[in-house]
C-alpha cells in the first residue's frame, strides 16, 4: 500500500505484510520494556501472557467505527485494494517482528537482556488488536486457525459490531468493547458509520458460549461515558463474558486531536466504577494495574 498514510504509519513503527493491504504489526510498548527486563503489561499480570513474546497486528487498518478515544488518525483509514492471505501474515510474523525489534534494540544500545531477546524472535501469543476493526478481514476465522494450529495464544479484540463473524472465530479469548451505557452515548462516544448499537449487544450476548473465554473492555472516558453504571451492569449482567476491564481513556496519538487531558480518569475514578459495575452485577473485582489505569473484574456466577 504505497501511500502516504501509511509512509507515516510506517515511521511509526508499522511493518506491513503487503504492499497492497494494511495488514500490519507493530509491537508495543510493553514488549520493549520486557525486553529490557522491566515491567510486562498487564496482560501478563492478569492472564499470564508476556509481552515481549507477543506480537500485535491487524489483518485490516478498516473500521466502522470513528471512537474519539481511538489513538489512530481515521485518515489512515482506505479501502485494501487486496487483502492479504492468512499463510502470508503466518508467514511474514517472525521476519517482521524481527525487524520492529531489531530498531528497539538499536536504540536501547543493547540493553536488551539475551534470554529475553532470543525468546522475542520466538513469539507465542498473537494480540489481534493494533488498530483498525478485524472482523472486516474476510479471512479472520481462516486466520485465527491457523494461529491456533501453529501452537500461538490468540486474543481478538472486536468492536462488537459483526457478530455473525465473530461467531465463527475461535480465538483463546475474544474480547468486545463496550463504551457507552445507551445507543444516544454510543452514537457520540464511538461514531459508528452506521447504528449497530443492536449488533454490539448481540455480540456481548453470544460471548462465553461453547466455553469459551470472554471478556467485555470499557473505555472509560471522563465526562463522556463515565455514567449510569448500572445500566452497563445490566448489559454486562446478559453477556456471557467471563472477564471485564474497565480501562481509563489515555491522553495518546490521534485522540489528542479530539479530546483533552481533562478526559483521563485518574485510576481512582476507574476503580471507583469498577466497584459500581460489581455492585450491580454478578461481577468482582479480580486484580488491578494503577499504572495502566485498569481494574479487571471475573464474573463468580
Ligand atoms: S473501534 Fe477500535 S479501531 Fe475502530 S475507531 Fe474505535 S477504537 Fe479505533
Amino acid at each position: 500500500m504505497p501511500s502516504e498514510p501509511c509512509d507515516a504509519l510506517r515511521r511509526q513503527g508499522y511493518q506491513f505484510f503487503s504492499k497492497t493491504t494494511s495488514a500490519a504489526l507493530k509491537p508495543c510498548m510493553w514488549c520493549k520494556r520486557a525486553l529490557e527486563g522491566g515491567d510486562m503489561c498487564y496482560k501478563h499480570q492478569f492472564y499470564g501472557i508476556e509481552s515481549h513474546r507477543c506480537v500485535q497486528l491487524t489483518p485490516t487498518l478498516l473500521c466502522n467505527q470513528r471512537c474519539l478515544f481511538c489513538w489512530r488518525s481515521f485518515e489512515h483509514d482506505r479501502v485494501d485494494t487486496e487483502e492479504c492471505s492468512p499463510e502470508t501474515i503466518l508467514a511474514g510474523i517472525h521476519k517482521l517482528q524481527k525487524r520492529a525489534l531489531a530498531g528497539y534494540n538499536a536504540v536501547l544500545e543493547n540493553t536488551v537482556t539475551d534470554e529475553r531477546w532470543k525468546e522475542a524472535l520466538d513469539p507465542r501469543h498473537v494480540a489481534i488488536s493494533l488498530s483498525g476493526e478485524p472482523t472486516l478481514y474476510h479471512k479472520l476465522p481462516e486466520l485465527i486457525d491457523l494461529f491456533n494450529k501453529t501452537g500461538y495464544t490468540t486474543f481478538l479484540v472486536s468492536n462488537g459490531t459483526n457478530p455473525g463473524m465473530l461467531k465463527r472465530c475461535s480465538p483463546y479469548q475474544i474480547y468486545v468493547s463496550l463504551d457507552a451505557p445507551d445507543r444516544e452515548t454510543y452514537h457520540a462516544v464511538c461514531r459508528p458509520l452506521g447504528d449497530y448499537w443492536e449488533l454490539v449487544q448481540e455480540s456481548l450476548n453470544m460471548l462465553g458460549h461453547g466455553g469459551q473465554r470472554s471478556a467485555v473492555r470499557i473505555t472509560l472516558v471522563r465526562g463522556l461515558n463515565d455514567f449510569a453504571p448500572e445500566r452497563y451492569a445490566a448489559m454486562l449482567q446478559d453477556s456471557g463474558a467471563r472477564f471485564v476491564e474497565v480501562k481509563g481513556y489515555m491522553f495518546l496519538g490521534y485522540s489528542r486531536n479530539r479530546l483533552k487531558r481533562e478526559n483521563m480518569p485518574g485510576h481512582e475514578a476507574v476503580r471507583s466504577f469498577a466497584e459500581k459495575l460489581a455492585a450491580a452485577s454478578d461481577y468482582r473485582i479480580k486484580d488491578e494495574n494503577r499504572l495502566s489505569r485498569v481494574v479487571c473484574l471475573e464474573r463468580m456466577r
